[in-house]
């Protein structure tokens, strides 16, 4: 293999989503790249994240379709859920992702070194792991990830029975009950996940809603149907005390002054993650970082010209295709280019029963911004497609701008969301209006009709709903 020579190197750090993404964008434009990972390639998301909890939710939509075939003429009794197939079934999954990145690495000719980098100055890195030694380079791409934040709850750190989530997906013995700390998105996937295998799941979340970044009608809709499933939540709620019993926590919770304790033979601890750069002695090499973060311009550039940090150690969104999409930017900025990054309709999705997912501004975020909107809502009720799916849970709400007709948001709680989104996310890139949406004709019986739908209602003309004609009589 080609060893990387004078002025043609260029060194990522990490190999997830966002360094090995870099890696391959460098490489294509013509870089020897060296990509250094301390673990596994494919990072938190294809190992302990986003694919592991998908081939878990999997698992978790086969056994619903189990108990539900009956009321559809299907009777299928569920036996059990043999837990260590399930976990076998998620390594698979990851093993044959992971292998295909350390593919397409070795195909560009990347040379990926398993170790530690750690600055000793401005643009040069120990390497300590396989190899042992110092490497210097005019480029370099960090993108070292994030890791799970440990509240500063009593017991909570020292207890065995609470785990992350990385943990959770790998617990040795199904837990009968479970308490998750955090109604994010991690908590929120995990405990549809869980609840649906047979655990009793409770959500303990300190805000008034769950979901906090994502439109909030829509994220109530969830939250009412996860009761429905049997997700006990509690809203507005802290957790302040947790101790272990013979057979699993006591996690005390407090709510309006009142303390409550819920016993559970396992404990999820999902309340955010903060950027890591463990080992890397980011300050060494002269770097600018705010809380943790690794500070860049919108060309993905630190305050060392040439140095460059993409995804969750730089992110205040942490999300991978956010991550891929700043080592893209990060590579071809490091050969040359002058490549922005434009975070307005990053997509947002929540892989639960059924799927949320957003672009674009959220109602809330139009409020605060005072910016114009009109705004559309379907039902998926009357969507036969959603109907068929799921009895028609859910709903597409679309946010309009008031004078130019743009589109400016666009929400879905439905089967699929986060792949019908894409419509969403390539119509406001592209700038869209609801006319344009509007003369795109949509394949029937589908989803995607739901999202035209819903910015006909935004129009004032909706088909498939009735809307009292403005003016009209009531
Ligand atoms: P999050 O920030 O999404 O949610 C954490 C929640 O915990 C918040 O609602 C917060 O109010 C609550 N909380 C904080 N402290 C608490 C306390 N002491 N008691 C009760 N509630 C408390 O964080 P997350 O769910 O851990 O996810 C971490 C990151 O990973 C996020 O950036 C998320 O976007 C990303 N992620 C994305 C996906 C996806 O895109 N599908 C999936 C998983 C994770």
């Amino acid at each position: 293999m080609d060893r990387p020579s004078e002025g043609r190197g260029l060194i990522v750090v990490g190999g997830g989503p966002g360094g090995y993404v870099a890696a391959i964008r460098a490489a294509q434009l013509g870089a020897a790249v060296t990509l250094i990972e301390r673990e596994r390639l494919g990072g938190t998301c294809l190992n302990v994240g986003c694919i592991p909890t998908k081939a878990l939710l999997r698992c978790a939509g086969l056994a619903r379709s189990a108990r539900e075939g009956a009321g559809r003429g299907i009777h299928m009794t569920l036996d059990r859920v043999a837990w260590e197939e399930v976990l076998d079934y998620q390594r698979w999954v990851v093993k044959r992702l992971v292998d295909g990145v350390s593919a397409l690495l070795k195909k560009n000719q990347v040379e990926v070194i398993r170790g530690t980098a750690s600055f000793i100055k401005p643009k040069t890195l120990k390497i300590t792991g396989e190899k042992n030694e110092i490497r210097e380079a005019d480029r370099i791409i960090l993108a070292t990830g994030s890791a799970p934040v440990v509240p500063p709850v009593p017991g909570l750190k020292e207890s065995r029975y609470v785990m992350d989530s990385t943990g959770a997906l790998s617990v040795q013995r199904f837990p009968e009950t479970m308490v998750v700390i955090g109604g994010g998105v991690i908590g929120v996937e995990l405990a549809c996940a869980f609840q649906a295998l047979g655990c009793h799941v409770t959500i303990v979340e300190a805000l008034p809603r769950l979901l906090p970044s994502m439109d909030g009608e829509l994220a109530g809709m969830l939250a009412a149907g996860l009761e429905r499933q049997g997700i006990k939540i509690l809203l507005g709620c802290r957790v302040v005390r947790v101790a272990d019993g013979p057979e699993g926590a006591r996690v005390t919770v407090e709510r309006a002054g009142t303390e409550e304790v819920l016993s559970a033979d396992k404990v999820l601890c999902a309340v955010g993650r903060r950027p890591c750069s463990e080992g890397l002695d980011p300050e060494a090499g002269g770097l600018l970082r705010e809380r943790g973060r690794i500070l860049t311009d919108n060309r993905q550039q630190t305050n060392i010209p040439g140095v460059y940090a993409v995804g969750d150690c730089a992110g205040e969104i942490m999300l991978a295709h956010t991550a891929s999409a700043q080592g893209e930017i990060a590579a071809e900025n490091a050969m040359g280019g002058q490549a922005v990054y434009h975070p307005a309709c990053v997509p947002s999705g929540v892989y639960a029963f059924p799927e949320l997912a957003g672009t674009g501004l959220t109602e809330e975020q139009a409020k605060e911004r005072n910016i114009p909107f009109r705004v559309g809502r379907f039902p998926l009720s009357a969507n036969g497609r959603a109907l068929i799916a799921n009895g028609g849970e859910g709903m597409v709400k679309v946010l309009v701008g008031e004078e130019l007709g743009e589109l400016l948001g666009v929400h879905i709680l439905a089967p699929n969301a986060t792949e019908l989104i894409a419509e969403g996310v390539s119509a406001i890139s592209m700038e869209g209006l609801a006319d344009d949406l509007i003369a795109a004709v949509h394949g029937h019986p589908t989803l995607s009709e739901a999202v035209r739908e819903a910015v006909l209602a935004a129009e004032g003309r909706p088909i498939h709903t009735f809307l009292k004609p403005k003016g009209g009589k009531s």
